[in-house]
């Protein structure tokens, strides 16, 4: 079968996919839409501040924005948060304290989190005495008896849930999934903090983790909130007093979310927000588009057109290492920018494996921009995500597959 054709049927078998994606667009554009209405969006909330950045309007009305959309009491939405894994570490810092203990229900962390709560000498969890311990998945999901058996022994202060794959071969968590682990731990431990992990689950579903149980959760401006065009940025929406807490520890204890200027304006944000809950869908059409035609030509993949769909990743388990690099560097090929550059895998801050990162993105390493990134590491897994049109990513695969062919 020519690509031509393989694309055509497969476009074909997930039509109805497609629908349901629309759908769910659909619904949030118009939750983000009448947030903005409710909140009375106007010229002036973009204007850039400067010094300390007091009753800054675009920045606390950014936040209140964004706390209706995820049905929060409270919400932080800052270009001062460098990164997701940044967002996260002040949800950690912001509520833990010495001798509490961090229960991560998801296993393994991701791979930027574990030196934040484990390593030694930098001022980790576990330097602040924060004890760490995990309940690993039972067969891709919560391991319901192990979570009662360790709630018996002891209430952890806090309960981490990773809703997104990461850099691992499973499938994310529905929030109807989320929604259940949260109420028997609610049962239980009424006073333990869930906290979620939110990256790349961002209006992939027409509900967020808020409205599933959890009390805080955290995730990335350049992922899927950020619609493509917020240039930086993290965010923490849930309970009214968690979120203070983490203000606190974001600027200083006292001062918390009253400070904190942005001398550029607030307009990507806003705007970018607005957009996400299209781009999201483009992403998550455009991994399932890579994920059933790699799987017709005989991959394991994840997901495809029979497999759920919680975030916006397609995972594709390849042959070699080889075959892994040459699909990351197709893929940075078919970037709007630095297509003429290759990319290797490299020693990256944060991560224990060589890592390989095609990311030909308007905005650095944005992975709700077409992206492909793998740690070095069997089994060979390619993490795909993110296209800001669907068109660019049909183009993507079509170029892979045509390369692959070529290969063999
Ligand atoms: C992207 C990501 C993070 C944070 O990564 P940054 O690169 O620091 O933004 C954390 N957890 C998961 C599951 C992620 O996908």
């Amino acid at each position: 079968m020519d690509i031509e054709t393989l694309i055509n049927t497969t476009e074909n078998k997930l039509a109805e996919k497609y629908a349901s994606i629309e759908r769910i667009a659909y619904i949030n554009q118009i939750k983000v839409l009448q947030a903005f209405q409710n909140r009375k969006i106007a010229l002036r909330h973009f204007t850039p501040t400067t010094g300390y950045g007091y009753d800054d309007v675009g920045r606390d009305t950014l936040s209140e924005v964004f706390a209706d959309i995820f049905k929060a009491e409270k919400a932080i939405v800052s270009p001062l948060i460098t990164s997701g894994t940044h967002a996260i570490t002040l949800m950690l810092f912001g509520l833990l304290r010495p001798n509490d203990t961090l229960l991560s229900i998801s296993g393994d962390v991701y791979d930027t989190l574990q030196g934040v709560i484990c390593d030694k000498g930098i001022g980790s969890l576990k330097d602040f005495n924060i004890k760490y311990d995990k309940i690993e998945l039972k067969n891709g999901d919560f391991d319901f008896n192990a979570i009662v058996e360790y709630i018996k022994k002891t209430s952890p202060k806090m309960i981490f849930i990773q809703r997104s794959r990461g850099y691992s071969w499973r499938n994310a968590f529905s929030t109807e999934e989320i929604k259940k682990v949260c109420s028997l731990i609610k049962q239980m431990a009424p006073k333990t903090i869930i906290a979620v992990d939110n990256c790349y689950g961002e209006f992939v579903s027409d509900s967020e983790p808020i409205e599933s149980g959890a009390d805080i959760c955290a995730g990335s401006m350049i992922k899927n909130p950020g619609g493509g065009i917020a240039p930086t940025g993290g965010y923490i929406v849930g309970r009214a007093d968690c979120v203070e807490l983490v203000g606190y520890r974001m600027t200083a204890p006292g001062v918390g979310t009253e400070v904190g200027s942005y001398a550029a304006d607030y307009r990507p944000y806003y705007q970018g927000l607005f957009m996400a809950p299209h781009i999201t869908a483009q992403a998550l059409k455009g991994a399932l588009l890579f994920g059933t035609i790699y799987k017709e030509l005989g991959y394991e993949t994840m997901p495809n057109d029979n497999s759920p769909l919680n975030d916006i990743i397609c995972s594709i388990k390849f042959k070699n290492k080889n075959e892994l690099i040459n699909f990351c560097q197709t893929v940075q090929t078919v970037s709007p920018v630095d297509s003429h550059v290759t990319p290797y895998p490299w020693d990256m801050p944060g991560y224990s494996h060589q890592v390989i990162m095609a990311a030909g993105t308007f905005v650095q390493g944005a992975s709700i921009e077409l992206s492909a990134d793998s740690p070095i590491r069997e089994p060979y897994i390619a993490y795909l995500q993110g296209g800001l049109t669907y068109e660019h990513v049909k183009y993507a695969v079509t170029k892979c597959v045509e390369n692959l062919f070529r290969k063999n």
